[in-house]
């Protein structure tokens, strides 16, 4: 059996913690391989290593440490298939949703080969005479990032490349449900040129969490995951006098005007919902039509019935298994407590399975209509292929109802009138926003702007937020004396 190595100072080794966490095949819970977790020492070991070799990777110059992303982006590109097999081994995913995971996380690492350009600070001469003020701006030393099961590519790839090329040291600790892909990540990492210790990554779960959250060398924390981890994560972190960007649970909305493209809107809900069996922080989850744009209901419902759950290698399957036997029983148990608490379950996937595969964590897209704010499904975060449709007889209604929800990630809107579009995206309380576009995950020139209880911190990921959020800025103020300027007494605070 495989066993999952940790990268400590450049070398692959064994963790030697007592514990041992299976990595499984979602499809048959099968395990693939064993983690050893980390033990005090190998966090010790990885803490360190960044420690001394941010000493050195700080005074690279920018343009090395942007090559090293150029590197690093080709080898990705080249092992982009391999990867996405891996991927798709360890989450269930279909190849050509982890083609996706890996893809959008190389987009992050074209970002990264950009921080030159980021990293430029202000200058202005002439503050007060003979006087001149320039800010720079410098990385912060070792960060951690910690990631969720749903994009083992594409998570750790909004976080270490654009740490490392602003000239941080970076600890990843990846989830430990599938962290087979974060590993060929940071394998292909060195084989790009990355000295050792510039990227260490350590296994485990709470403990060696909590062991980087309480690293005086630690500076800045970088988690994506569930609401509750996200929550005590952002407050240990910063009582700790840390900087932390903590992204979390979502609840996401589609508003659904009577005068949209009734094609458009319902080919898109398919596969915004159920898609990657819902385990998506962008996934819409609640489908609201407003007027009589509900009367399109029936025929979502059967064109979401087409699409099965299936293998990653079936090109047929719409969607995976979900990750995990414990993930499968809250799906089912959400979708239990929608029909007792009166939704109409239109759909329902609850006894999917794929033959062969009968111990996979299969569960089949399934669809409510009249749903109300007081229920479960409606209230709590599914994480599986499970629509909720509700209706309102007015955009005002609608945003209120979207409004009054405490998530804040993304939502959409499908009209054809600008009015109403303009309206939505101004008065939303939400940070992403999609017109006549399901799922609006911003390209990493932009960041990824979650708001309410999808994000806990000031600074997102990605783009010109993460820059500032790895590091400081310095202002330098100089004057040159030439020996013939007298220097008066100054006793103020002028300059
Ligand atoms: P999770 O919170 O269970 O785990 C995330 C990470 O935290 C893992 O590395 C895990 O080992 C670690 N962890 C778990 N429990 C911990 C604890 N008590 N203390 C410290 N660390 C702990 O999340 P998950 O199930 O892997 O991922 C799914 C969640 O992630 C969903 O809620 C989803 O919405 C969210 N997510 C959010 C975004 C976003 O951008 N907002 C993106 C992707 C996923």
């Amino acid at each position: 059996m495989q066993n999952v190595p940790m990268l400590i100072n450049g070398e692959w080794v064994s963790g030697k913690g007592e514990q041992t966490i299976a990595v499984t095949n979602p499809a048959n819970n099968e395990t693939i391989a064993n983690i050893q977790c980390a033990s005090e020492d190998d966090m010790t070991a990885a803490i360190d290593s960044a420690v001394r070799a941010f000493e050195t990777w700080r005074d690279v110059p920018v343009t090395e440490r942007a090559r090293l992303m150029m590197r690093y982006q080709a080898l990705l590109k080249q092992h982009h298939d391999e990867l996405a097999t891996l991927l798709a081994s360890e989450t269930g995913k279909t190849f050509d949703d982890a083609k996706g995971d890996v893809w959008r996380g190389i987009e992050v690492v074209e970002q990264a080969m950009n921080v030159p350009s980021m990293m430029m600070g202000e200058t202005v001469e002439n503050v007060a005479r003979n006087i001149d003020t320039a800010s720079y701006i410098q990385p912060l030393g070792v960060c951690v990032g910690i990631t969720p099961f749903n994009f083992p590519a594409m998570i750790p790839l909004w976080m270490f490349p654009l740490a490392i090329a602003c000239g941080n040291t970076f600890v990843l600790k990846p989830s430990e449900q599938d962290p087979l892909t974060p590993n060929r990540l940071a394998e292909l990492f060195l084989e790009a040129g990355a000295p050792p210790g510039v990227l260490n990554v350590v296994h485990g779960g709470k403990a060696q969490v909590d062991r980087l959250l309480n690293d005086d060398h630690i500076k800045a924390v970088s988690f994506v995951g569930s609401v509750p981890v996200g929550q005590a994560i952002y407050k240990t972190a910063t009582a700790n006098l840390k900087r932390a960007q903590c992204f979390a649970g979502a609840k996401n909305h589609t508003v659904v005007m009577p005068d949209a493209n009734k094609e458009h809107v319902l080919n898109n809900l398919v596969g915004a919902s159920v898609g990657a069996a819902g385990q998506r922080c962008m996934a819409i989850s609640a489908a609201v039509f407003v007027g009589k744009a509900k009367s399109w209901i029936p025929e979502l419902v059967e064109r979401i019935a087409k699409v099965k759950p299936g293998l990653w290698n079936d090109s047929e399957a719409g969607f995976g298994p979900l990750i995990s036997p414990a993930a499968k029983q809250r799906v089912l148990s959400l979708i239990e407590q929608g029909k007792k608490q009166g939704a109409n379950c239109l759909l329902d996937g609850s006894d999917f399975t794929v033959p062969g595969y009968e111990k996979g964590n299969w569960v089949g897209a399934t669809v409510f209509s009249e749903v109300t704010p007081d229920m479960a499904i409606y209230q709590e975060e599914i994480f599986g292929p499970v629509l909720s449709c509700m209706t309102v007889d007015s955009l005002d209604e609608a945003l209120s109802l979207v409004n009054a929800n405490p998530f804040g990630n993304g939502t959409s809107i499908f009209t054809n009138s600008g009015a109403a579009a303009r309206k939505y995206q101004h008065e939303v309380t939400v940070g992403q926003v999609g017109i006549n576009v399901p799922i609006p995950v911003p390209l990493p020139f932009f960041s990824f702007t979650g708001w309410k209880n999808s994000f806990y911190g000031d600074l997102h990921a990605y783009g010109k937020q993460a820059v500032r959020f790895y590091t400081e800025t310095k202002t330098v103020t100089s004057r040159w004396l030439d020996d013939d300027i007298p220097g008066p007494l100054n006793l103020t605070i002028s300059m």
